[in-house]
């Protein structure tokens, strides 16, 4: 079984009121299991919508898994459509009942008499055990392809998948390993990295490089495929290191890596003290970087110096300058980054100022931020000008912050 297809079933994932976390927990465990995704559907508590949805996915995968609407609540139809898709009947299980009897039991709880359907097995499928939950998943076969149905309970499914799914589709699984390599970057759009990486994320290529991005932060993810594992890895650990002989300094680090790890790695190596100034970021910034442990050993202090006048008056920055450029400019912010220095006697500060929007009081737009890193060489600013709502600007501000910083620290 190489080609698995996943459906997640529920109206509160279609209605928006739950998120889909099922999903890309079961990819990752099926593509480092060796398992290509196929297909993945979302589906509504619907007995003909579901068996549509098994029609489509089961003309491409071989192994189907379905998390969701395993439950006793007349929504929950998962064992009634796969029944209806199978063409086969919902049989009652002595076992099973008499399990969920003893789940009640043990906690002191009455069994309500809707928990009976739980028991109800489409005829010739086998129940996977639940060692958590009343709920037991339901494995078929059919026309030589495997059917799972698991409950939507995010804990309840992880430990089944584990303990039931998995092992039964790797032994069928075409013997291959796979190896995946995260690298992280940040400093460059996501189009941009795919054009000076070349060919390497063309589908079928291995290793294979996918992209995720998130506020700012590009992750590569290098799938490497082959016999056995020490291969894979030595092929998924060549590629990249090639990434990042071509990336340099846009590869801030590897696998689970955050950028306030990146820096907070660097100033502890180099023994440098790190102060901030901040103002639309509102203290976010001292957040990222304190919220590593050890943090004491590198960072000394913060300002949230959010008025104009907490900006003259917390910092000393010079009242013509405010009137002259405007608090959101790079003269404020780097007057901002030189006093925090001279203040707090850091080694490096960094200062930050801009228009988190939603609204614009002056002439300047939304996203407009300027940051200003103040070493013993000077001062030096930057301006970004992000396109985003009130959150993202800020936490992307405090981001290229971070990043700057990690620059700064690699160029000494
Ligand atoms: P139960 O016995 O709790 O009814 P079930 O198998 O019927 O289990 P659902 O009723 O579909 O599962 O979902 C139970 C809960 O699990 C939902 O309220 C939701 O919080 C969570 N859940 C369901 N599907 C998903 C999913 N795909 N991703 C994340 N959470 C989910």
């Amino acid at each position: 079984m190489n080609k698995a297809a996943i459906i997640s079933i529920g109206n509160e994932l279609l209605n928006g009121f739950t998120t889909d976390t099922n999903t890309p927990f079961i990819c990752d465990k099926l593509i480092r299991s060796g398992v290509e995704v196929v297909c993945s559907l979302k589906l509504p508590d619907d007995i003909e919508k579901i068996c549509e949805g098994l029609e489509f996915v089961s003309r491409d995968a071989e192994a189907i898994i379905i998390t969701g609407g395993l439950g006793p609540t007349d929504d929950d139809l998962t064992r009634q459509a796969l029944a209806h898709f199978l063409k086969v009947e919902l049989e009652f299980n002595e076992r099973v009942f008499e399990n969920m009897r003893q789940y009640f039991i043990s906690r002191n709880y009455q069994m309500a008499e809707k928990n009976r359907v739980q028991a109800y097995f489409p005829k010739g499928s086998e129940p996977l055990p639940n060692p958590i939950g009343t709920a037991e998943g339901i494995a078929a076969c059919a026309d030589g392809k495997l059917y799972f149905a698991l409950p939507g309970v995010p804990s309840e499914m992880e430990k089944m998948l584990q303990y039931s799914v998995l092992p039964k589709l790797s032994k069928t699984a075409k013997s291959k390993a796979i190896f995946i390599k995260k690298l992280k970057c940040f400093g460059a759009g996501e189009s941009t990295i795919a054009q000076m990486l070349g060919d390497v994320m063309q589908r079928n290529r291995n290793p294979l490089v996918n992209c995720t991005v998130r506020q700012g932060v590009i992750t590569l993810h290098i799938v490497a495929a082959a016999a056995d594992e020490q291969k894979a890895k030595t092929m998924a650990l060549a590629q990249a290191e090639n990434s990042k002989d071509i990336l340099g300094e846009l590869v801030f680090g590897e696998d689970d890596q955050s950028l306030s790890q990146a820096v907070a790695e660097k100033l502890t190596k180099e023994g440098k003290t790190v102060a901030v100034a901040e103002s639309c970021t509102g203290g976010l910034l001292a957040k990222m970087l304190t919220d590593i442990a050890g943090s004491s050993r590198y960072f000394t202090c913060g300002w949230v110096t959010y008025s104009n006048d907490a900006k003259i008056r917390e910092l000393g920055v010079p009242v013509d300058l405010i009137e002259k450029y405007g608090a959101v400019s790079e003269q404020v912010a780097m007057a901002m980054a030189t006093a925090a220095r001279k203040k707090s006697g850091s080694d490096i500060t960094v200062a930050i100022t801009g228009i988190a929007g939603p609204g614009s009081t002056g002439q300047k737009p939304v996203g407009l931020v300027y940051i200003a890193i103040a070493d013993k060489t000077g001062c030096r600013v930057e301006q970004r000008n992000f396109r985003a709502d009130r959150e993202s600007v800020r936490i992307r501000a405090a981001q290229t912050a971070l990043n700057m910083l990690r620059i700064t620290l690699k160029n000494r």
